[in-house]
């Protein structure tokens, strides 16, 4: 039985005036219900209560304060999500509304729980409808976008594919609206070389809010799962049913193997990271080469304010290596940074040997 997540953007689920668009949405629904039949099954990640919200504020324009943000939100979420449960119960189809904050994805229990109930509905047959909690987060902690989101969804349910409608026909070579000999780019098997490029950097200021870059880094999240990404328009109805229907729609972002278990997925993408531990050259390189566990006298600088547990960049002359749950809190590992074992072990006998271990390490 596959599992597809498929995420729509604002400008796909709102019309500019912040009145919801009720045929596509219904469009949506009836293919998905069709597919449904079939086997298959959905998890929808839906943004647009902002603007569903701004409108029935009767306020003039996005707001920009937060609080202002997250009272619309307050106000338009559950006027989208009745759309949704509306329309999918027209084909058939029970919706179930779930909120999430990265907060939560970033707490491992939480995180597992999440799972758990998404997993559970997705075998009672039901659509899962998703939206950020946008009323409980913070600017530092949001997902800023539901891209990020969707891909966090799809590696933590282990979907077969992720899918990111929007507002163009997918990606393209520069933008569109500006450069007439712009081309669709069918296909991106390197996402990371993509990004580090600057290939799809380009394009991206100009196309909506999320922008492509903000997909792209979807893409990569999910690639890293082992799933792949198809970037598609959710304006025309029928690129979704050829995109699942795997014909040549939008921009496919390939997918090798997983690279990581789900718990360093986790600790790669959902968890954040609290501080950074600077290492010196010979750490690097067992820690990358040999996969070896992070100790003290390879520590040669600790930033952040952070506690045993949290998670932690790892890096070595300024550029990230790795990503860990750190064994110390910040202060106690500047005590024992550069010291050898024994004389960590004199000063601070109750610390662990490793100030990061290698089950908890993801080296990049
Ligand atoms: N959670 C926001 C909303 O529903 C949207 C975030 C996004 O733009 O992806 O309005």
């Amino acid at each position: 039985m596959s599992l597809t997540v498929i995420k729509l953007g604002s400008s796909v689920v709102v019309h500019d005036d912040g009145s919801l668009r009720a045929e596509g949405i219904a469009a949506l629904c009836a293919t998905l219900a069709g597919r449904h039949r079939g086997g298959e099954r959905f998890v929808v990640v839906s943004s647009g209560a902002i603007a569903r919200g701004v409108r029935e504020l009767g306020l003039a324009a996005r707001p920009t304060g937060t609080d202002a943000l997250q009272a619309a939100s307050a106000v338009g979420q559950g006027r989208l999500f009745r759309q949704w449960d509306d329309r999918f119960a027209a084909e058939g189809l029970t919706a179930a509304q779930v909120l999430l904050t990265r907060y939560d994805l970033g707490d491992r229990e939480a995180f597992v729980n999440a799972r758990r109930t998404l997993a559970k509905l997705v075998e009672l047959g039901t659509v899962p409808v998703i939206n950020e909690n946008d009323t409980t987060t913070t600017e530092e902690i949001s997902f800023g976008d539901n891209d990020l989101l969707a891909a966090q969804v799809a590696m933590m349910l282990g979907a077969d594919r992720l899918v990111l409608l929007t507002s163009t026909d997918g990606l393209f070579s520069a933008d569109p609206r500006v450069d007439p000999a712009a081309t669709l780019v069918r296909e991106i098997h390197d996402v990371e070389r993509a990004l580090a490029d600057n290939d799809v950097g380009a394009t991206t200021s100009t196309l909506g809010t999320g922008g492509m870059r903000s997909k792209a880094l979807a893409a990569d999240v999910a690639a890293s799962a082992g799933i792949p990404t198809v970037v598609a328009s959710g304006l025309r109805p029928e690129a979704l049913g050829r995109v699942l229907a795997g014909e040549d729609e939008g921009t496919a972002f390939v997918a090798g193997p997983a690279r990581w278990s789900s718990f360093k997925l986790w600790l790669r993408h959902a968890k954040q990271a609290r501080g950074t531990i600077e290492v010196d050259e010979g750490a690097r390189r067992a820690l990358q080469r040999d996969a070896t566990s992070l100790l003290p006298v390879g520590v040669v600088g600790v930033t952040g304010d952070f506690r045993a547990g949290d998670a932690v960049d790892v890096a070595c002359g300024g550029v990230v290596v790795a990503k860990g749950i750190s064994g110390y809190a910040s202060g106690a590992l500047r005590l024992v940074q550069g010291e050898r074992t024994e004389r960590v072990r004199e000063l601070l006998p109750q610390a662990p040997e490793e100030a990061v271990h290698r089950d908890r390490l993801v080296v990049l």
